[in-house]
This record gives structure tokens, C-alpha cells and sequence, in this order.
């Protein structure tokens, strides 16, 4: 039996498919309580419907862009509402819209820092003053490999989610003293229908086919193969346990050894 997180109250966002809907399948199996957000309902309320019936837990479903200032407060007060409390916020977002530098608008980089960088402050905004009153929380902020690693056709997450580092490290630093405890995960490829654009767009580039892209970014991993969303979410089950009580102000790789620099 998986009793890591219960009893726990926990918020993931952009959790209808992907990375964050293998974060809420780990944590629910691990018996959290969960609000999970993203934009649109339909695929939410069947995830929540799954693993309320396969593990004995609520899991609350909540419409948000998280570009919209308003919908995001929403997420937050849905889980007070049927909570009464937030043990652990793992914000996870939306992909941005790939691109070189040049072909990417003024518009395109403004809805980029909304999704890639306000969503988040936002959400912490409204999470923290909870998590400080009751002198408990972890913040866990799924962000890429591009923060180590930037890639070559994904401008917009190489040069705006640099920023979440320099929230994690801020917010462990101011937070510590309130037992919040605050982390962040760069992740590489994940087998996820974000990763099938990035091959389709890096294919359209070079003239190749999507199948022999994938191949090639799993020949540049030492394990061979892809992540599954799984494997993301039983690092963040971790790191919003007790079990991770010491560590706060980490940026922790998690690329089947992609990465080189040290
Ligand atoms: P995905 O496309 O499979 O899922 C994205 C999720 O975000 C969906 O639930 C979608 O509904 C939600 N979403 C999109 N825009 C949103 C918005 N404006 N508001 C609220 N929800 C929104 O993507 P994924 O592969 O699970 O990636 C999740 C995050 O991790 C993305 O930011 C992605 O860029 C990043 N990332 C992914 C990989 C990878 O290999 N898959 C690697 C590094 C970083």
C-alpha cells in the first residue's frame, strides 16, 4: 500500500494530459487529496473520475488558463474551499510556441511570459500566504532541461524560464524560515504529445521524418529511451513528502543522463 502523501492536500496545474496528468496520477496513488487545472474540462474530469475511483482520494477539477489572472485565482480558492488547506502546489504549464527568435512576435513573447512566468507568480502569490499561517508547504515548479540546456528551436522556454530558477532560489531562501519549502524539476524528453510537436517541428526544419527525430533524441540519452510522465511524478511525490525534509532551493535534473555539464 502507498501511503506517502496522505492526508495531504495538493494543487497540480496544466494536469490534463502529459507530464502533469502522470504528477496527479503518482501523487493520487499515493493518497493525496488533488485539485488539478487546465484549460479545458472535458479530459479533467475523466482523470479525476479515474483516480478518485482507482485510489480512494478526492480529486477536484478546475477550468483555468493560466494566463488569466482570474482563472488562476481560482484554483487556489477551490482547493481552500474543499480542502481548507494547501500542503503542496506543483505548477506545471502549458508548452510555449516554438520558434527562432525571428519568427516569433511581439504578441507571441508577451503570451510567453504570461505562461511561462506570471502564471507562476501568480499561483505562488495566492498559495503562500496559506502555506505561511499554517508553517507548512512545499512549492515544486516543473520547469525543462532548457534551464541547463537550452534547445536550439525553443527560444521562448530557453530565455523565459530561466526566471523560475531565480524564483526557486529566491522563495527557499525568503520561505525557509516558514518550513515552505520550494524546488524545481528540469526535466528532459518526456514522452508526452508536447515531445511528438517538438519532433514534427524539428522534422519540418531538417527534412526528416518524426519517427527518426525521436530516435535521434533517444540516442542522446544514455538510458536509451524517453521518460514517461510516471517517472516525473514519482520525483515530485518525493520531493512534496516528508522524506524530502531537507531539500529547498534545488534545481533537480532528471534526463536519463542527457545533460553533461556538471
Ligand atoms: P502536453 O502538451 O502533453 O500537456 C500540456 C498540458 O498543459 C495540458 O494539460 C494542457 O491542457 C495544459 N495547458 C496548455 N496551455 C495551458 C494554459 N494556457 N493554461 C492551462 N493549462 C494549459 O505537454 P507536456 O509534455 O506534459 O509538458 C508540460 C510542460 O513541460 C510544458 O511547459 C512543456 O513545455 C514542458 N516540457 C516538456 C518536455 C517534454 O519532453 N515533454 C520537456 C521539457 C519541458
Amino acid at each position: 500500500m502507498h501511503v506517502l502523501l496522505r492526508g495531504r492536500a495538493a494543487i497540480i496545474t496544466a494536469a490534463s494530459r502529459g507530464i502533469g496528468a502522470g504528477v496527479a496520477t503518482v501523487l493520487a496513488r499515493e493518497g493525496a487529496d488533488l485539485v488539478i487545472a487546465a484549460r479545458s474540462l472535458d479530459r479533467l474530469v475523466e482523470l479525476a473520475k479515474r483516480l478518485s475511483s482507482q485510489y480512494g482520494v478526492s480529486v477536484i477539477p478546475v477550468r483555468a488558463d493560466l494566463t488569466k489572472r482570474e482563472d488562476v485565482r481560482r484554483i487556489v480558492d477551490e482547493a481552500m474551499r474543499n480542502f481548507g488547506r494547501v500542503d503542496v502546489l506543483v505548477y506545471n504549464t502549458g508548452p510555449p510556441k516554438p520558434g527562432t527568435f525571428l519568427e516569433l512576435s511581439e504578441e507571441d513573447w508577451e503570451y510567453g511570459v504570461r505562461l511561462l512566468l506570471l502564471s507562476a507568480v501568480w499561483i505562488t502569490r495566492d498559495v503562500v500566504p496559506h502555506m505561511i499561517e499554517r508553517r507548512q508547504g512545499r512549492l515544486i515548479y516543473i520547469a525543462s532541461i532548457t534551464l541547463k540546456q537550452p534547445l536550439p528551436e525553443l527560444t521562448l522556454s530557453n530565455v523565459i524560464r530561466i526566471s523560475v530558477a531565480g524564483l526557486v532560489k529566491t522563495l527557499a531562501y525568503q520561505l525557509g524560515r516558514y518550513n515552505v519549502l520550494v524546488n524545481g524539476i528540469l526535466q528532459g524528453y518526456v514522452d508526452t504529445e508536447r515531445i511528438r510537436e517538438v519532433a514534427a517541428e524539428r522534422a519540418r526544419r531538417s527534412g526528416v521524418s518524426v519517427a527518426d527525430v525521436i530516435r535521434e533524441m533517444e540516442r542522446e540519452i544514455p538510458l536509451g529511451r524517453l521518460a514517461m510522465p510516471e517517472e516525473i511524478g514519482e520525483l515530485v511525490a518525493f520531493l512534496a513528502s516528508d522524506r524530502a525534509s531537507y531539500i529547498t532551493g534545488s534545481l533537480i535534473l532528471i534526463d536519463g543522463g542527457r545533460t553533461m555539464c556538471i
